[in-house]
């Protein structure tokens, strides 16, 4: 098959499409990407007269060439056929003037299902062809373990093993997390933060001794985040598909542009609208919305990265990150796949904490995105006026791009909603201008104001069986690694 991928800091290191999804990352540490993803053009005619499913197994299928058209509807069918709450998969939804793309119908509530649903089909797929196994190490600091747990749960051939900072997610997450069901899935919390868990896990992937024993035992040591083109490819489809509804309710006429704004952290989903956007989709702006970690905001109006400042804890913790990694790849295709150049960003990042990418490529980034920032305040004041006006409650991610899109001019504008309020109910109440300290509370106190019920899934977790329990010392996680690969073979 053909080696279609290159890295984004060498393009003599190629893979196939199923290499690059079972690898994660490329093995000079640059990322994975197709230098002629431009040629690819995606036929809207053909996107609007299709279901999500269809339009993933078309899209996909340009991406992913070496996967056969059998192979990527069985995934996606195993992957969207019946784990959302919501046939469209990702509803679109008017929210005021702002069109609100809800991608938070799937089993954890928060976007990075639609993801972590398909990755393990796509993981488990490419591994047949191999006759090897896979192990999944993830550090988590609460969402990203829960997803993708629940999409490796009894997927044939991997096992998954998750990492979390003991007492320092929230009870609902740890509700998650604990109770989660599957022969192949082992969740730890680990005495320490999430840097400890997220350090140590980079390094048992380096780890020469480890790497050697799962070599024997043919199980190849990967992960799941966000850097995985197999992360990346199903969020492009949602992008077409709320295209496609905008046509389907005459708020636009095929070929019209339309702006998007996008909650940001690691810039995985932003990143995958502007693949859409390569791939044909007419777009006039991205709205790069950020927290007040906003590293993203100054990069897009100055073209320094620069990493070097204070962590700021937030109420849209899922957005709490200083080095975007997925920003390579933008970099990549707007310095004209000048791999030198980003090898060289990249090293500067990595000894002094930041990048200058000039005036040349930042005029070209600026002419499609624009970066903007919303404080805690700004964000609930904007959870309660939208609520006033509209009875629509907001989570707190969604709020910060939602109220970038709002103060834009450009219509139609599509704000992407990436976690069910549900998931953030104190921080949501307290916006409401109502207290409780009790998740469980929090909850019912929500759900009344919705009017509408608790995700089943948020709502079992307060009588559901605690499965894992284990506290382990920072310096044993190696060895629970080791013990799950004797479980593997
Ligand atoms: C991960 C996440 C984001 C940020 O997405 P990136 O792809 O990292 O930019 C935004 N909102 C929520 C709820 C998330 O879980």
């Amino acid at each position: 098959m053909e080696n279609l991928y290159v890295s984004t800091r060498n393009e003599e290191i190629k893979a196939t499409a199923k290499q690059t999804i079972l690898k994660g990352i490329a093995p000079d540490g640059g990322l994975f990407v197709r230098p002629d993803l431009d040629s690819i053009k995606v036929d809207l005619k053909k996107i609007v007269d299709q279901n999500y499913l269809q339009n993933a197994a078309y899209i996909l299928k340009n991406l992913l060439p070496d996967y056969t058209e059998d192979e990527l509807e069985s995934c996606i069918q195993n992957a969207y056929g019946h784990s959302f709450s919501r046939s469209e998969i990702t509803p679109l939804r008017k929210v005021d003037d702002v069109y609100v793309l809800e991608l938070f119908h799937g089993p954890t509530s928060a976007f990075k299902d639609v993801a972590l649903t398909l990755l393990p089909q796509l993981m488990s797929t490419a591994l047949k062809s191999t006759n090897q196994k896979a192990m999944i190490m993830t550090a988590t600091s609460g969402d990203t373990g829960k997803a993708a747990m629940s999409g490796f749960q009894d997927v044939e051939h991997i096992a998954i093993e998750v990492f979390y900072p003991h007492n320092k997610v929230s009870q609902i997450q740890y509700r998650q997390m604990a109770t989660q069901e599957g022969k192949n899935v082992k969740v730890f919390a680990i005495q320490g933060n999430f840097d400890d868990a997220q350090t140590t896990v980079k390094q048992l992937f380096m780890d020469q001794d480890l790497n050697e024993k799962a070599a024997k035992q043919g199980v190849m040591l990967t992960s799941a985040n966000s850097i995985n083109v197999g992360r990346l490819v199903p969020q492009i489809v949602y992008y077409f598909e709320a295209y496609k509804d905008l046509v389907k309710e005459n708020a636009i006429q095929l070929g019209d542009k339309v702006s998007f704004s996008v909650p940001t952290g690691n810039f995985g989903d932003v990143l995958a609208g502007y693949y859409a956007y390569l791939m044909g989709l007419p777009v006039e702006k991205f709205y790069v919305a950020s927290n007040s970690n906003k590293v993203l905001t100054d990069f897009l109006k100055t073209g320094i990265y620069d990493k070097n400042r204070e962590f700021i804890q937030t109420i849209s913790p899922s957005m709490d990150i200083l080095v975007s990694s997925n920003l390579e790849r933008l970099l990549y295709y707007m310095s004209g796949k000048d791999t030198e150049l980003v090898a060289k960003w990249m090293n500067d990042l990595n000894t002094t904490g930041r990048y200058d990418v000039g005036s040349e490529v930042l005029g070209k980034i600026q002419a499609l995105f624009v970066g903007d920032f919303v404080t805690d305040e700004q964000t609930k004041q904007i959870i309660r006026q939208v609520y006033e006006k509209t009875d629509v409650v907001l989570d707190p991610h969604t709020a910060i791009g939602y109220k970038v899109a709002k103060e834009r001019a450009d219509r139609p504008v599509v704000a992407l909603a990436t976690a069910s309020p549900y998931k953030f109910s104190i921080d949501v109440l307290d916006a409401l201008g109502q207290q409780s300290n009790d998740e469980w509370d929090a909850l019912r106190k929500l759900s009344s104001i919705c009017q509408d019920e608790v995700p089943a899934p948020l709502a079992q977790l307060e009588t559901k069986e605690i499965l894992h329990k284990e506290v382990i010392a920072v310096d044993q996680m190696k060895q629970v690694v080791e013990q799950g690969l004797e479980e593997l073979l």
